[in-house]
């Protein structure tokens, strides 16, 4: 597609981006049918095809207002578009430069932007998220029970094995998930240390995914610069890895190379952890791990962040086959489960029309149990869920 950018915008690295991914799009609309805005919604400006042309003439000058930020605000970065389109568009990167110049020229409104801070102000630090949900916990009782479901409740932490073998590698521990399910880790954890290796945790906060989602770049840029402080000493001392084990963690830590790639003191830094960092699948495919699940029925839930971030399509639903589960098809598998981060507050009603449609999609071969890899969609998916939700990490341990 042919570009007029302002001259300019044109010299900067974010101009010279946009402009290369503009041009890369032949507006064909094969990325549209995988959308799932456009297929809620069936508007071609809440699809992927039109935010770029919202993008491309806000980015050239031309007026914007409230409804093309919105039209923009209902994208879940779900990337199930860039998965689909034939000319690898990266889409992402475009939203977030579009993202960004709208947040200069749309003010939000002021409850908006108070959600918002608060949002970056709870969720990035366990601490304050964890303070929150212990508060919640306490009323729960005092709640009606549709309220109730979304405060999950204390999970225990599990053992987590002694650091023993020459072979190490770190798992991320997030910000929310070690509050939410402590488990997660440990299981990974002990799993790891009965064939070798030694994992060794590393309590850094958010990676800088909450902030990236709610267009804060500088509160990401500090995000990722303390992640990757913590991450240092270690890295150096030559780990093997960096694993986590919410997807959308891993997706942000691939995406740090390019996010402070102009930085003169991290972009090195970054770039490394970016080489680093490995999903869990990406280690247990490759460990002799005996089956003993049995036939038990299971349906997994691919995140997004796992399909069209980290292109690790198939790879845990094979794991989950060999040590013995029943691996069910699902239908729209494709289609995001509407967790996105914070969109399912930002979007309830979007995010809880998708929840639906993901859990009847999830329902239909009847599962014993549904796995994810993502700690947001299990969140999500477990607040509406008739059939429990677990992370596949904690179904290895099941006998
Ligand atoms: S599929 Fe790709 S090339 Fe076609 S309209 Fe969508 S983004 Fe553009
Ligand atoms: S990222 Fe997901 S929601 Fe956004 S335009 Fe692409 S497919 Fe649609």
């Amino acid at each position: 597609m042919q570009t007029w950018l302002p001259a300019e915008f044109m010299q900067t690295s974010e101009g010279k981006a946009a402009d290369a991914i503009l041009r890369s799009c032949v507006h064909c609309g094969f990325c549209n049918a995988a959308c799932p805005t456009y297929t809620l919604l069936g508007n071609e400006l809440d699809g992927p095809r039109g935010r770029i042309y919202q993008i491309k003439g806000l980015l050239e000058g031309s007026p914007v207002t409230a409804q093309t930020q919105s039209h923009l605000d209902r994208c879940l970065t779900c990337r199930a578009c860039e998965t689909a389109c034939p000319s690898g568009v990266q889409y992402a990167k475009l939203l977030d430069i579009g993202r960004a110049e709208i947040a200069k020229r749309v003010p939000r409104s002021v409850p908006q932007r108070l959600l918002r801070r608060a949002l970056r102000w709870i969720i990035p630090s366990t601490r304050r998220f964890g303070l929150m949900l212990m508060l919640a916990r306490a009323l729960r009782p005092l709640l009606p029970s549709a309220v109730q479901r979304y405060i999950p409740l204390a999970k225990p932490s599990g053992v987590w094995p002694q650091v023993r073998h020459s072979r190490r590698m770190l798992i991320l521990a997030g910000c929310v998930q070690p509050v939410l399910e402590p488990g997660i880790d440990s299981s990974l954890a002990r799993l790891l240390d009965r064939h070798g290796i030694s994992a060794v945790p590393v309590y850094a906060g958010c990676c800088g995914a909450v902030s990236h989602h709610l267009t804060a770049a500088e509160q990401t840029h500090a995000h990722i610069k303390t992640t990757i402080d913590a991450l240092w000493p270690s890295i150096e001392s030559g780990i093997e890895a960096i694993i986590t084990t919410a997807g959308g963690c891993g997706a942000m830590l691939r995406d740090y190379r390019h996010i402070l790639r102009e930085d003169a003191e991290y972009s090195a830094k970054a770039a490394r952890v970016t080489e680093l960092c490995r999903d869990p699948v990406q280690i247990i495919e490759a460990l002799p791990i005996d089956a003993a699940a049995k036939g038990r029925r299971v349906a997994f839930q691919a995140p997004c962040s796992l399909v069209n971030a980290l292109k690790l399509e198939g790879r845990v639903e094979a794991v989950l086959q060999r040590v013995g589960f029943d691996v069910l098809p699902v239908q729209e598998s494709a289609l995001c489960c509407g967790s996105a981060g914070t969109y399912s507050i930002l979007q309830a009603g979007l995010a809880n029309e998708l929840r639906e449609r993901k859990l009847k999609n999830l329902y239909l071969a009847e599962p014993e149990i549904i796995a994810t890899a993502n700690i947001g969609c299990l969140t999500h998916l477990n607040a509406a869920s008739q059939i429990p939700v677990a992370h596949w990490l904690s179904l290895l341990e099941m006998d």
